[in-house]
C-alpha cells in the first residue's frame, strides 16, 4: 500500500479521504489556502502544505504547485477528491508523468466522457440505452430543429461540454425552438467556451438513478447498487438514498450490468458513477458517467458496508477489488442530507457567515455526519457553501426516514442560515415518504416544503423568556459568566429589594415583538403571555436549559449569536431576540439585511427605476456569484432611492448594492 498519499482537496472530503487514510495506516498531505489556514482538513493531516491565494483558480485549481507539493512532500499518489481537479484529464496525465498515482481512472477515460455528445457515441456502440435525440457534430441549426419535430416536443437541447445544469433549455413547441436554441447556445459559449448542442427527448417525470461502479486493473468490475437522486433543485441534487425505492431486483441487476458494461467500453478502472433517467414505463437511458467519486458516495457505503475510499486506495495499488459481483450485499436503507449555508426561501441564495452555534446530531451506526468546519468557523464566498453531509442508516426506507427526521431537528446550526428547516419539510413531507419521487418533486411540492413551522407562542414565548433571563443572569456586566448565577447582586436582572421582582421583555420573535412578563418568587417563574399565566423552573447548564413547566420536565438548547437567540426545543427551533426599548435599531437592520450584496460577484441587471414605490418581494437587481443568478428584493413596501452599481460592475460580498426606503420612513 501507498505510505503516504496528497489530497488535492478541501473541506468534508478532504476530511473524509483522510479518516480511510488514517485507518489504513496511509500518512496525509493536506494543501491549503489562505482562506483555509485553520481548517479541519488542516489540522487532521499528518502534514499540509500552502498552495496560495484563497480563490481556487489561485489555490485548489493549481495542478503545478500541487504536484509540487506532492513531490515535496514524498506522497506516492494523489486524490483529488470531487470537484477541483477531479475530472481534469491534464492533470491526471501531469501527475503520471511524474510518476505520481492520480487515483482515479485513466486519463483517457476521463476524456471520452468529458463530452456529453462524445460519451453517447461510445456508449451507443456499447450497446447502453440512450434518450432518444440527436448528439452528431453537425450543428446545422435546421438539422437540429428538423430532429426535434422529429422526436417530438418537448426536447431538451444541452451543451455537451455542460456540467452543473447550465446550457440546457426546454423547448416545449417548435415555434420556441429558435429563440431556446441561441439562449442555450450563449449560455454554452459564455460558461464553458464551446457552443455545441445535442437535443434529447425531454422525459417529464423522470427519476435520477445511478449506479456506483468500480473496476480494477486486472479486468474485475462490479456494481455497488444504485442510488436515487431524484430530488433536486435547479438539477444539483438535495436529498440522496440508496437503494432506489420502488424498483424490481431485476431492473436493478439490469441497470447495474448496463453501468459495468458501460465503464468496461471506456477502460474504465477506480469509482465511477453512470448516471441514468428512469422513466415511469420502466425504461431508463444512460446520461452521463462521473469519473470520480461522488458527493454521495456515503449511501452507499451504508448499505453496502464497505469503505469506497479504501476501495480506491486499493485499486490505485494495483490491487483486486475486495468483493466479486456475488459477494456485494445490499442490507436495509440509508438517506443523505445535504446541508447548506444558502436561503432555500430565497432562491437557494448560498449565505456566507460564521457558524457561531454548530451541534450536529450524535453520530452514532445509523447517524453520520461528513462535515469540514467546526463551530466559529467561516462559510466564505470562495468555495461550496455545503455545511455537512448528514447520513442516516437503518432497516427499512420508512425508519431510515424517520432517522432522517430526528437527526435534521436535532441539528443545531446559529450565526447563518441553513437549508435545515427546508430539508425537515421535505424529509417529512407526505408524499417523500410515499417514495413518490421525480426531478420536479421540488417543484410540485412547493407549498409542502416551503413554510415556516407552525410555531406555539403560548408554549414557546415563557420559555424563550426564562432561556433569556439565565442566560442574563449568567454574565456579568463584562460578560464573564457569573460566579455564583443565583445572587441578585451578579444578575443584571430587575431585582430589587422590597419590591415585586418582575422582569418585562419584550422578544422579536417569528416577524412579531411579543411583551412578557415574568415575575421571579426564587426559583419558581410566572411567565404572562398575552395575559395567560405559565408556572415554571429552570436551569442552564452549559447551553442546556432544563425547564419544568407545571411538573413537566422537557430541555431546551440555548443558542447565542450575534443576531439573537435560538432555543431549540424538540418541535423545532424558536429564533429570537430582545427588543430594546427605544432603540428599534434591530428592526431596521433587518429591513435592509437584503440590499447588500450577498458575495463577490457581478451586477446583471437593474430591474426598477429609482424613485418608484415597489412592493415587498418587488425583484430589484439580478447579481450573479458562485456561477449563478440570483435576484435582490424589496425587504418591505418602500422606495429604491439609488443603486450604488450599474450593470456590469464587479460588487464585494456586503457591499450596500442601493439606498432603500421603506415607506413612511422620511429620507
Ligand atoms: P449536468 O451535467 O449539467 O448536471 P445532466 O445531463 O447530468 O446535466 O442532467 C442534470 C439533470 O437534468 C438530471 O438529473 C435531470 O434531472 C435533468 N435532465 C437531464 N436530461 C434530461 C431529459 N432528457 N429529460 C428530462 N430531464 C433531464
Amino acid at each position: 500500500m501507498f505510505s503516504k498519499i496528497l489530497i488535492a482537496n478541501r473541506g468534508e472530503i478532504a476530511c473524509r479521504i483522510i479518516k480511510t487514510a488514517r485507518k489504513m495506516g496511509v500518512a496525509t498531505v493536506a494543501v491549503y489556502s489562505d482562506a483555509d489556514q485553520d481548517a479541519l482538513h488542516v489540522r487532521l493531516a499528518d502534514e499540509a502544505i500552502y498552495i496560495g491565494g484563497a480563490p481556487a483558480r489561485e489555490s485548489y485549481l493549481l495542478a503545478d504547485k500541487i504536484l509540487e507539493a506532492a513531490k515535496e512532500t514524498g506522497a506516492q499518489a494523489v486524490h483529488p477528491g470531487y470537484g477541483f481537479l477531479s475530472e481534469n484529464a491534464d492533470f491526471a496525465r501531469s501527475c503520471a508523468e511524474n510518476n505520481i498515482v492520480f487515483i482515479g481512472p485513466p486519463t483517457t477515460a476521463i476524456e471520452a466522457m468529458g463530452s456529453k455528445s462524445a460519451a453517447k457515441n461510445i456508449m451507443e456502440k456499447a450497446g447502453v440505452p440512450l434518450v432518444p435525440g440527436y448528439h452528431g457534430d453537425d450543428q446545422n441549426p435546421e438539422l437540429l430543429r428538423a430532429a426535434s419535430d422529429e422526436m417530438g416536443y418537448p426536447v431538451l437541447l444541452k451543451a455537451t461540454a455542460g456540467g452543473g445544469g447550465k446550457g440546457m433549455r426546454q423547448v416545449w413547441s417548435a415555434q420556441e425552438f429558435d429563440e431556446a436554441l441561441a439562449a442555450a447556445k450563449r449560455e454554452s459559449l459564455s460558461s464553458f467556451g464551446d457552443e455545441t448542442m445535442l437535443v434529447e427527448k425531454y422525459l417529464t417525470k423522470p427519476r435520477h438513478v445511478e449506479v456506483q461502479v468500480f473496476c480494477d486493473t486486472l479486468g474485475n468490475a462490479v456494481y455497488l447498487a444504485e442510488r436515487d437522486c431524484s430530488v433536486q433543485r435547479r438539477h444539483q441534487k438535495v436529498i440522496e438514498e440508496a437503494p432506489a425505492p420502488n424498483m424490481s431486483n431485476q431492473l436493478r441487476a439490469e441497470m447495474g450490468e448496463t453501468a459495468v458494461q458501460a465503464a468496461q467500453a471506456i477502460n474504465y478502472t477506480g469509482a465511477g458513477t453512470v448516471e441514468f433517467l428512469l422513466d415511469e414505463d420502466g425504461s431508463y437511458y444512460f446520461m452521463e458517467m462521473n469519473t470520480r467519486l461522488q458527493v454521495e458516495h456515503p449511501v452507499t457505503e451504508m448499505v453496502t458496508g464497505q469503505d469506497l475510499v479504501e476501495w480506491q486506495l486499493k485499486v490505485a495499488y494495483g490491487e483486486a477489488l475486495p468483493l466479486t459481483q456475488k459477494e456485494v450485499r445490499v442490507n436495509g436503507h440509508a438517506f443523505e442530507a445535504r446541508i447548506y449555508a444558502e436561503d432555500p426561501s430565497n432562491d437557494f441564495l448560498p449565505v456566507t457567515g460564521t457558524l457561531e452555534f454548530l451541534r450536529p446530531p450524535e453520530e452514532s451506526l445509523h447517524v453520520r455526519v461528513d462535515t469540514g468546519v467546526c463551530e466559529g468557523d467561516e462559510v466564505s464566498v470562495y468555495y461550496d457553501p455545503m455545511i455537512a453531509k448528514l447520513i442516516v442508516w437503518d432497516e427499512s426506507r420508512e425508519r431510515a426516514l424517520q432517522r432522517l427526521a430526528t437527526s435534521l431537528k436535532d441539528y443545531r446550526i446559529g450565526g447563518t442560515v441553513t437549508n435545515l428547516d427546508f430539508l425537515y419539510n421535505l424529509a417529512t413531507s407526505q408524499p417523500f415518504a410515499n417514495a413518490e419521487v421525480d426531478t420536479g418533486f421540488i417543484e410540485k411540492h412547493h407549498d409542502l416544503i416551503f413554510h415556516d413551522r407552525q410555531q406555539d407562542f403560548e408554549k414557546e414565548l415563557p420559555l424563550a423568556a426564562l432561556a433569556l433571563l439565565l442566560h442574563k443572569q449568567q454574565q456579568t456586566p463584562t460578560g464573564i459568566k457569573a460566579i455564583d448565577p443565583w445572587s441578585p447582586w451578579q444578575g443584571n436582572g430587575a431585582w430589587r429589594l422590597n419590591e415585586p421582582h418582575i422582569h418585562r421583555l419584550s422578544l422579536h420573535c417569528h416577524q412579531q415583538e411579543h411583551a412578557v412578563e415574568i415575575e421571579q418568587r426564587g426559583a419558581l417563574y410566572i411567565a404572562c403571555v398575552a395575559g395567560r399565566k405559565t408556572h415554571l423552573r429552570g436551569e442552564l447548564i452549559d447551553d442546556v436549559v432544563h425547564f419544568d413547566v407545571d411538573g413537566h420536565r422537557l430541555q431546551g438548547t440555548l443558542a447565542s449569536t450575534a443576531d439573537g437567540f435560538t432555543l431549540y426545543l424538540s418541535e423545532g427551533a424558536c429564533h429570537f431576540y430582545e427588543v430594546m426599548p427605544d432603540t428599534g435599531e434591530a428592526d431596521s437592520n433587518e429591513a435592509n439585511a437584503g440590499l447588500s450584496a450577498p458575495m463577490n460577484g457581478t451586477v446583471v441587471t437593474l430591474l426598477i427605476e429609482p424613485g418608484i414605490d415597489v412592493e415587498a418581494g418587488t425583484a430589484l437587481l439580478v447579481m450573479e456569484a458562485m456561477k449563478m443568478e440570483h435576484t435582490i428584493k424589496a425587504p418591505e413596501d418602500g422606495k429604491v432611492e439609488v443603486f450604488y452599481y450599474a450593470a456590469g460592475d464587479l460588487v464585494d460580498g456586503g457591499a450596500e448594492l442601493m439606498q432603500f426606503t421603506p415607506s413612511g420612513e422620511a429620507v
